[in-house]
């Protein structure tokens, strides 16, 4: 454990913004149909990171005092399992989550399969698990992580609005619910994990490079996320067969595809899908998620096979819940003075490879890494700050944009409509990885060998000397 002294790196003021858990003093557990989730896996896991490496001064800053979004499951990989585990939370993750064992990718219209991906060594070869859960579970052990770390405060209720400094000491001014006036904040290091939308980037982008648009793409694609428990599945024997394996289950189809798998201890099964976007096409600026329509969402899988139509039957009229699935270019910088970046604000991702919350809790660990590495006598030199922050983009940039891209590719070859290419992927999911890869690459033993064996806080130990020397 650091030790404390004068004035040591541990004492520097670090605001978080993003949390998106409710103020709750126990792990919250949401019914599947509740209107009730938390994500803000970034922010959660940057305070804890930097937490549990001994800070004592961390403030994070929420706009939710609750939220108000559907429930999902989320599927969490060896490599964020390794980083949760340091956290101290992965036992309370492991105990209501499922570990995953398999995976079979079906041809969405016959329900054959096209390959069955055996991982029973996951946890063998990478050290961790392969596990899937309610997103509650995640976002529930980082907070109550969270709140045993008296060094972390919560703000909830409370929205940056403005950053009137970068750098040395940044400048923040926040809105909160509890007090009329807005309030100015400053902190020696701010870290942004605001989302998709991040407010944070455009500020960011604008300062540094003079750019009024932050590139946000429109990837054409939205998900329906949906949650059925063990009594609604009761009346179809082969949906219950799925709910108790250990199994992810991926069904493809022309321009479409749901995925799904156990979560909450087998009790609940969770599926989510992506499917081209119609409804969200003319209301880019507004909310990205909206109430779908259970006709609409039958008609988008009308082709598929009748076990596909069973499971999305069963969900209750008025509960289906639609997002918008955007992404952004490559951004020219991810950090800016004493200010960075962190998950979705910077490398929002298609879901394609399950590696999005994965990244966002991967870069706070690496951010409490790096930071811890300023010498005393610099933690008022901006300079020295930036350089630092800077070490943390040269680690993450590289790998995060290469799993983007990765999942929008892996999106493309899944939706292959009739003809040779969807032949070709066809024969190479019937080889079943024997050659080492899967057309699927969220299945496909190099994809994951690349990006589960990535120890991204050691690398960043490993490394930090020379990449900041390179500055
Ligand atoms: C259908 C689907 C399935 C997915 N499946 C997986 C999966 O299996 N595995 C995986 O790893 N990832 C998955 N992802 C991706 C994952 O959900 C996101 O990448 C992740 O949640 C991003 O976390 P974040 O903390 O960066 O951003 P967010 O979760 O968006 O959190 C941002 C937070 O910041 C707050 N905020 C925003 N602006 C402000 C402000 N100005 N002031 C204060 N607070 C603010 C918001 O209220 C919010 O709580 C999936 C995504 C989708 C859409």
């Amino acid at each position: 454990m650091p030790h404390s002294t004068a004035a040591d790196v541990y004492d520097l003021r670090i605001v978080v913004i993003g949390a998106g858990t409710s103020p709750l003093k126990t792990t919250p557990r949401p019914t599947p149909r509740s209107l009730t989730t938390l994500s803000g896996m970034g922010g959660l896991g940057t305070a804890l990171a930097f937490a549990k490496k001994g800070f004592k001064n961390i403030s994070v800053y929420e706009t939710a005092s609750n939220l108000g979004f559907v429930g999902a499951g989320i599927q969490m990989p060896p490599n964020v399992m390794r980083v949760l585990d340091r956290l101290g939370v992965a036992p309370e993750i492991e105990a209501e989550a499922t570990d995953v064992q398999a995976t079979s990718i079906r041809q969405g219209s016959t329900n054959e399969e096209l390959a069955h991906v055996s991982m029973p060594d996951i946890r063998e070869k990478y050290g961790f698990p392969h596990l899937t859960g309610h997103r509650s579970n995640l976002a529930g052990s980082l907070y109550n992580g969270c709140l045993k770390e008296p060094a972390i405060k919560f703000h909830f209720g409370t929205s940056l609005v403005n950053i009137t400094s970068f750098s040395p000491k940044p400048t923040l001014i926040f809105r909160s619910r509890a007090q009329e006036e807005e309030f100015i904040v400053e902190c020696d290091i701010l870290l942004s994990a605001d989302g998709i939308k991040s407010l944070t980037r455009s500020h960011l982008l604008r300062a540094s490079h003079n750019l009024t648009q932050t590139e946000e793409e429109d990837t054409g694609q939205a998900a329906y996320r949906i949650m059925l428990t063990r009594e609604q599945l009761a009346p179809f024997p082969e949906l219950i067969k799925l709910l108790n394996s250990n199994t992810v289950v991926r069904w493809v189809g022309e321009r479409r595809h749901i995925i799904a798998y156990p979560v909450s201890n087998h009790n609940i099964y969770n599926i989510s899908t992506a499917h081209p976007d119609t409804n969200f096409a003319s209301a880019t600026s507004a909310t990205y998620t909206t109430k779908g329509s259970k006709s609409q969402m039958l008609s988008v899988f009308e082709t598929f096979c009748p076990l596909v139509q069973d499971m999305l039957n069963l969900v209750p009229d008025g509960e289906v819940c639609e997002w918008k699935l955007r992404i952004h270019k490559p951004l020219p910088t991810w950090v800016h003075g004493s200010v960075a970046l962190v998950g979705d604000a910077c490398h929002a991702t298609l879901p394609h490879l399950s590696q999005g919350a994965a990244m966002a809790i991967e870069d706070g660990a690496v951010l409490a890494e790096v930071v811890s590495e300023i010498p005393a006598e610099k933690i008022h030199d901006g300079e020295t700050i930036t350089k630092t922050l800077k070490v943390y983009e040269l680690l993450r940039k590289p790998h995060c944009t290469a799993l983007v891209d990765l999942a929008t590719h892996s999106g493309r070859v899944l939706h292959l409509g009739e003809g040779k290419a969807k032949e070709e992927r066809d024969k190479a999911f019937k080889e079943n990885g024997k050659s080492g890869s899967v057309p699927d690459k969220w299945a496909s033993p190099d994809v994951q060998k690349m990006i589960y064996a990535n120890d991204c806080v050691k690398e960043a130990r490993e490394r930090f000397g020379e990449l900041f020397a390179s500055l």
